[in-house]
This record gives C-alpha cells, sequence and structure tokens, in this order.
C-alpha cells in the first residue's frame, strides 16, 4: 500500500503514477512539478528563507513573528453524520492559539449530536486543541513551516522561471 506523495492519504485504489511517484488523485497529481521542484530547493537557501520569514509579519494580525504553521481541529455532527478535519494556518503564536480556542468551543457545541462518531471524536478533537493552546511556542521553525517555505520558493521559482525577481513571504493557505 502506498500513501500520496502530496497529502499523506493512503492509496487503496487507484491513484497516480507521474515520474514513478505515487498520487491518490488529479488535483495531487497536478502538484507534482511543484513538489519536485520544492525537493530541490538547496539546504542553505532552504534555511535562509525559514529564517528570514519566520521573524516576519503575520499574515493574518500583521504583528510582527515569529510566525509557524499551527494546526487546530474541529468536529461536526448531525445525527448520523460526523465530519471532522484538521487545518494548518500559517501565523503567529496568538493567532494559532485563538484558532484553537474557537475551534475546541466549535466542537465542544456541535460535535456531539452524532452516534456513534461525534461522542468518540469530540473529546479528541477537543483534547488536541487545549494541548496546542498550552504547549509552549516552538524554538525553532517546525518541520511543518519548512515544508511551507519549500513550497513557497518553488512556487515563486516556478512563477518567476526565466527572471531573477526575488522571492515573496508566504501567502496565506
Ligand atoms: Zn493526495
Ligand atoms: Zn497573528
Amino acid at each position: 500500500m502506498s500513501s500520496c506523495n502530496n497529502c499523506g492519504k493512503t492509496i487503496l485504489f487507484g491513484g497516480r503514477t507521474v515520474a514513478a511517484k505515487r498520487y491518490c488523485g488529479a488535483g495531487c497529481a497536478a502538484r507534482h512539478p511543484l513538489l519536485q521542484m520544492a525537493g530541490q530547493v538547496p539546504g542553505h537557501v532552504l534555511q535562509e528563507y525559514v529564517q528570514r520569514w519566520r521573524v516576519g509579519a503575520c499574515p493574518r494580525c500583521r504583528r510582527q513573528g515569529p510566525i509557524d504553521v499551527y494546526e487546530h481541529h474541529r468536529v461536526h455532527s448531525f445525527v448520523l453524520l460526523t465530519q471532522w478535519h484538521t487545518r494548518r494556518d500559517v501565523c503567529c503564536r496568538r493567532c494559532g492559539r485563538r484558532s484553537q480556542i474557537g475551534s475546541a468551543l466549535y466542537s465542544a457545541a456541535l460535535g456531539w449530536w452524532g452516534f456513534p462518531w461525534g461522542l468518540l471524536i469530540t473529546p479528541i478533537q477537543v483534547a488536541r486543541n487545549l494541548t496546542g493552546v498550552f504547549r509552549a511556542a516552538p524554538g525553532t521553525a517546525t518541520p511543518a513551516f519548512e515544508r511551507v517555505v519549500r513550497l513557497q520558493l518553488a512556487q515563486n521559482a516556478i512563477q518567476n522561471a526565466g527572471q531573477t525577481s526575488s522571492a515573496t513571504p508566504p501567502a496565506l493557505p
């Protein structure tokens, strides 16, 4: 069994192969050139931009960084239907915490009303958010942030192909 080179999802059936890399579907397969380019960003260039962008302004509140990738987790239910997901935002710790508190409240209010998944998933999502709220800010850039920078540099390189324009900081996802 293989997993998608873009989103990490396990590929049960189908999927696509581009240059020996597996993708879960057309959407992820379309990102192959970007991912190839991202894999080729030299380590010292990556580190330079990680350091520079990390201390930049928060894309959300415009306050001075450090910024990183912060996750928050939601679940909502309607009788037999329960849906849950994780979102990753590039922002400062303050904004990240605000999203985690918001999603903990959202899940606590809307997650329970489904059987059986709502009852099972709601405490997990609330706990994951609260763990995030109380976790200390990372002292150095997380691998998730490095990945965002890598992809942004690749995107800039593709857009500026042929030019020698400078890179721009990561946009809001
Ligand atoms: Zn995928
Ligand atoms: Zn912020």
